[in-house]
């Protein structure tokens, strides 16, 4: 039996604009493009898991305004239940402006809006709800002390938990008991122990930090070169895929969808960490975050046409 994802984190829209360069301050300047892509961490990782075919659930909040609507939809759309994402009256929704110039540098201005509204007691009002589900998602886009008090809570259940350490920040030590799977990248193990990664020890010994510090295993997400997994049993480098990387905005949340759907489908952890590299090798073949997410068949497709060529 399938069992069932819930990604509790951030909605935003980002609203990309791009000139020739950044105005000066006080400047006006008139850009070539503008567009809106939804993002934020919570909802690229419910719409990778609702293209792979998940039975996945969003909690999450957005602001009573026009891009708070087309999140709901764009979720819905991609099959991710979202009556767990709540309208909330007293605030906008989640957005980050990007400037974008003619040479690619980008700035960004971020505000959390609603995301930085989704407290403790958001969390009990929903509870019921998430207790339908097996598998959690968790990002670090909402307040951390929300985080620590719903993962607290599910692991009281029983609940699988996996933890994306992004954005990169420092977490206090009793979040760690609660985490069966954490999985930085390379800049956010560093933050994490004060470890560099240059050498298969450095990743052995930042992992087995984390794991003394609690966390079930470690999945270190290693860009085109893959993920390590780390655990009591295995200490391997799961390599990735190749592929023609045009945009990798967005990797790391294929990669944990995809990592979260098919534990949730039953699989091991290194087919498992396999399939994660898969989704987000595939993320990273067009521009934008869920632009380029791939669906369930897509990464089948892709994983066995690699399988035949060797
Ligand atoms: P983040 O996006 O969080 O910085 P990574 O850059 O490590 O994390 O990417 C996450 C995962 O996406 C990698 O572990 C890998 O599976 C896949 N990936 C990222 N970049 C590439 C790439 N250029 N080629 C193939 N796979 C990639």
């Amino acid at each position: 039996m399938m069992k069932k994802i819930c990604v509790v984190g951030s909605l935003n829209m980002d609203l990309v604009v791009i000139a020739d360069r950044f105005p000066q301050p006080g400047e006006t300047l008139s850009g070539k493009e503008f567009h809106t892509f939804p993002g934020g961490k919570g909802g690229n990782q419910a719409v990778a898991a609702g293209r792979l075919q998940a039975d996945v659930r969003m909690v999450g909040k957005v602001g009573d305004d026009i891009y708070g609507k087309q999140l709901i939809l764009n979720l819905q759309k991609n099959g991710v239940k979202a009556d767990g994402v709540f309208v909330d009256s007293g605030v906008s929704t989640g957005i980050a402006v990007i400037e974008v110039d003619g040479a690619g540098e980008n700035q960004i201005v971020i505000v959390a809006g609603a995301n930085g509204k989704l407290d403790s007691r958001f969390i009990d009002e929903q509870f019921d709800a998430m207790l339908e589900y097996d598998i959690f998602l968790f990002q670090l886009e909402i307040p951390l002390e929300t985080v620590v008090y719903a993962i607290k809570k599910l692991k009281e259940y029983g609940k699988t938990i996996i933890l994306d350490p992004a954005p990169a920040r420092l977490l206090p030590d009793e979040i760690f008991n609660y985490l069966d799977y954490i999985t930085p990248n390379e800049m956010e193990i560093t933050m994490l122990t004060g470890k560099k990664i240059r050498t298969a020890d450095d990743a052995r010994e930042a992992g087995d930090w984390l794991r003394r510090k609690g966390v079930g295993t470690v999945i270190l997400k290693m860009g085109k070169n893959g993920a390590y997994l780390i655990s009591d049993q295995e200490f391997s480098l799961i390599p990735g895929f190749t592929v023609n990387a045009i945009d990798t905005t967005g990797a790391g949340d294929s990669f944990n969808a995809g990592f979260g759907v098919s534990l949730a489908r039953g699989n091991g952890l290194w087919e498992s960490v396999r399939f994660a590299n898969a989704v987000g090798a595939l993320s990273t073949t067009a521009k934008g975050a869920q632009n380029a997410m791939p669906d369930w068949e897509q990464v089948m497709s892709f994983i066995n046409a690699e399988v035949t060529r060797r």
